[in-house]
This record gives structure tokens, C-alpha cells and sequence, in this order.
């Protein structure tokens, strides 16, 4: 048996070399050149997340035995007395991570061999097609399976709004002609249908197609929109509605067999284990590092396999490229694995953080390195400060056409 490996200090690194605020952890050992990396990435409040591990995760885990990654888990997580929520969870993953890293170096092993093997060869991932209009839209989807992505998630502007995953322009007439960000739910529903029909007239049968709803609009609308898109044979509808309203889930579930998806705004099990328990989901899509990391995500998919949930993890943009190779290793290791979102890496995150999985014939690859596979150029990194915008990189506001604020 080795010596006993201990935490010699915990560093938060900020860096943002796509524009997008991301938050690594680094745990050092005191094993000379052995350390961890860890996502702890709340792109819309990161430096709560850095205070709340430089001013109290970072004295409370120097001198901890590396090894003991629940054991640590469950002392800092009663720490803090209230705990969860996205900033603490954020904290907590961001060691998690690191401490499973450590581990696989220690082993000279990659992390998916620690969670008990592959279960596949590749991680199927899903990116995002956008348009302005059907036309647009198919086009895009059509360049992404040429590129040999299998699973696309298809979005569409309303005209004149402000609409989620497409990037359209707000020209609608608002009462306060200042507002700038407008969006109504009934347009939307209406235009989900018709979009998707013209998908399949255009793209066929073989793509899966994914949307998100982005808990917009109002539960009861949500219901319908469920029903209306069940013959277009969607892989899933996501988001259909916010944290607040789930129980409307069960209805859903009477009135048609749309597959769905819910949970990236998740950070307590409290809100994803009725989902599952009752199985009125069909994928559970929480963001692992807002769950509290890589300990608390493989429990939460062992639960979902006992009662045929599958695991389509949150993985867009602001997620680092850590936190992605955190998701890829538990991707490769569970039966119920069912899809992983990926945004494409850009050239200067990929320079940032060497090791980022790699993405080919609609998979990301592992590398065989023990670990995670991932490290960071922190020299690098430091060129890429956070942005500066009036919010800080908050959710910008989004009003209906009177003026009230609706849900992201
Ligand atoms: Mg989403």
C-alpha cells in the first residue's frame, strides 16, 4: 500500500478563450507533479463559485487524504449546513472532478476504466442546427449529417422575437419601444409542428431530431406542443417545462409517447428522483458539475438504469473542456447511456486545454491517458480574461410584448 497522499493546496483558474466564462480547479498533492482538474463552471455567477472555494472549500480540504473522494464529498457537502444550489455544487465539483483525475493518475488508469470499463467503443454526441426558417434550418441539418452527426438538435426562429437556440432578431413592436429582447409562447408552439413536418418531408426518416423548449412557455401550452410534434418520432423535447412546474410531467405522460427530457436547471436530487422514481421521464439531462460532480452524476445514472432513464448530460458551451471529459469518461461506463450534447470545441480551447476529447463520425473519443486525459496551459488561460459586460455575464432579460419577464 502506498503512502497516504494528501491535498496541498486548491487553485481556482478563470479563463474564457471562446468568450465564455469558464471555472477549472486544480488540486495540487503533495506528490511532486501529481494534480487533479476539475469543472466548476456557473458561467452566469462564476466568481461565487471561486469565492466559495478560495474562502472555504480550500481551507477545508488541505491536508485530506486524496484517495477518500466520497468520504470528502459527503463532509463538504453538510459543510456549508444548507447546502446544494448551483454555486455550492459548482464548488464541490470542481474537487470532485479533481480527485477522481488524481485517482486515475495514482492507478495509471483513465477514469472510465475506474467507473468499471467501456460500455462502447465512442460517445455519440448531438450538436445544434439553427435557421432563421425551415429553408435555413434543414440546410444546416443536412451539413451536419454530412459531417457524419447522427443526432441534431433543430431550432428556428419566430420572426420577430427573440427565440431560443437560433439566434433570430427581436423586430416585434413592444409596448416599451427600449426593449430590445421580445418573445410570445403561441407563435412558438405553433411554428414547432410545421418546422418539423418540413424536416421530415426534407431530411427523412434516419436523423434523430432533438428540441428544447427552454421552459418558455406556459405548462399548458407545453402539454400541447408534447402531443402536437408526437408524430414527427422526435429522439426527445427537452425542457418542456421550468423546475417549478414538473408535475405537469404526469399529464404529459397520459396523453402521448414523446420522449422526453428535463433536468439541465437541476441541482438537488430532490427535484430529479420523483422524475425518475415515477418514470415520467425518459432522459435525465442535468449539468454534472451544477449536481455537485462526477460522485453524485455516476449514482444518479445507476438510478435512472433501474428504471429505464436514460443519461444526456448538459454540454454546451459553458461547460469546460474538463467537465466534458468528465461527462465523456461516465458516458463510456453506463448501460443507460443515451445521448451526449456537445458543443464543438473551438481552435483556442482546444490550445487552452490540451487532451480535450476528440470529435469524430459523431463521437468523442477518449484518450488512453490515465485521468481524465485533460490538462490546461495555464500561461495560456491567463491571456483569455472574463469579459467585461454591463452584467457580468448574466442571463440577459427576455420580456413578453407587455413587458413581463419570462423564464431564459
Ligand atoms: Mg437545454
Amino acid at each position: 500500500m502506498s503512502a497516504t497522499v494528501r491535498i496541498q493546496d486548491v487553485q481556482v483558474i478563470l479563463t474564457a478563450p471562446d468568450g465564455i466564462r469558464l471555472v477549472v480547479v486544480k488540486v495540487v498533492t503533495d506528490q511532486p507533479g501529481l494534480y487533479g482538474l476539475g469543472c466548476a463552471t456557473f458561467t452566469q455567477r462564476p466568481l461565487a463559485v471561486a469565492a466559495a472555494i478560495q474562502d472555504y472549500l480550500r481551507p477545508f480540504a488541505i491536508g485530506r487524504d486524496v484517495d477518500r473522494i466520497e468520504d470528502f464529498y459527503q463532509a463538504a457537502f453538510v459543510s456549508s449546513y444548507w447546502r446544494s444550489g448551483p454555486v455550492l455544487n459548482n464548488a464541490l465539483s470542481g474537487l470532485d472532478q479533481a480527485l477522481w483525475d488524481i485517482k486515475g493518475k495514482r492507478a495509471g488508469m483513465p477514469v472510465y476504466q475506474l467507473l468499471g470499463g467501456k460500455c462502447r467503443e465512442a460517445v455519440p454526441v448531438y450538436t445544434h442546427a439553427h435557421g432563421a426558417d425551415e429553408v435555413e434550418l434543414a440546410e444546416h441539418t443536412k451539413a451536419l449529417m454530412e459531417k457524419g452527426f447522427r443526432y441534431i438538435r433543430v431550432q428556428m426562429s419566430v420572426p420577430g422575437m427573440t427565440t431560443y437556440g437560433s439566434g433570430g432578431k427581436a423586430t416585434a413592436q413592444a409596448l416599451d419601444p427600449a426593449q430590445t429582447r421580445t418573445w410570445e409562447p403561441t407563435p412558438y408552439v405553433r411554428s414547432v409542428p410545421k418546422m418539423l413536418d418540413y424536416l421530415r418531408i426534407h431530411l427523412g426518416e434516419d436523423v434523430e431530431l432533438l428540441h428544447d423548449v427552454h421552459e418558455r412557455v406556459p405548462p399548458i401550452q407545453g402539454v400541447w406542443l408534447a402531443k402536437a410534434v408526437e408524430p414527427y418520432r422526435l429522439f426527445y423535447l427537452e425542457d418542456l417545462f421550468a423546475p417549478e412546474d414538473i408535475s405537469y410531467f404526469r399529464m404529459v405522460r397520459q396523453q402521448c409517447a414523446t420522449p422526453i427530457a428535463m433536468g439541465e436547471l437541476f441541482v438537488n436530487q430532490a427535484e430529479y428522483v420523483p422524475l425518475i422514481r415515477e418514470q415520467l421521464i425518459d432522459f435525465i439531462r442535468v449539468h454534472i458539475s451544477d449536481i455537485g460532480g462526477l460522485s453524485m452524476a455516476r449514482k444518479l445514472a445507476a438510478f435512472g438504469e433501474f428504471l429505464g432513464v436514460r443519461t444526456a448530460f448538459h454540454g454546451p458551451g459553458d461547460v469546460s473542456p474538463v467537465g466534458h471529459a468528465a461527462n465523456m469518461h461516465l458516458d463510456l461506463a453506463i448501460p443507460n447511456f443515451g445521448i451526449q450534447e456537445l458543443s464543438l470545441f473551438p481552435e483556442l480551447t482546444r490550445a487552452v486545454f490540451p487532451g480535450c476529447p476528440e470529435v469524430r463520425e459523431g463521437c468523442l473519443w477518449a484518450n488512453e491517458r490515465p485521468g481524465l486525459g485533460i490538462d490546461i496551459d495555464e500561461k495560456l488561460a491567463a491571456q483569455f480574461p472574463f469579459p467585461e459586460d454591463s452584467i457580468n455575464g448574466a442571463w440577459p432579460e427576455i420580456r413578453r410584448l407587455d413587458g413581463t419577464v419570462i423564464k431564459p
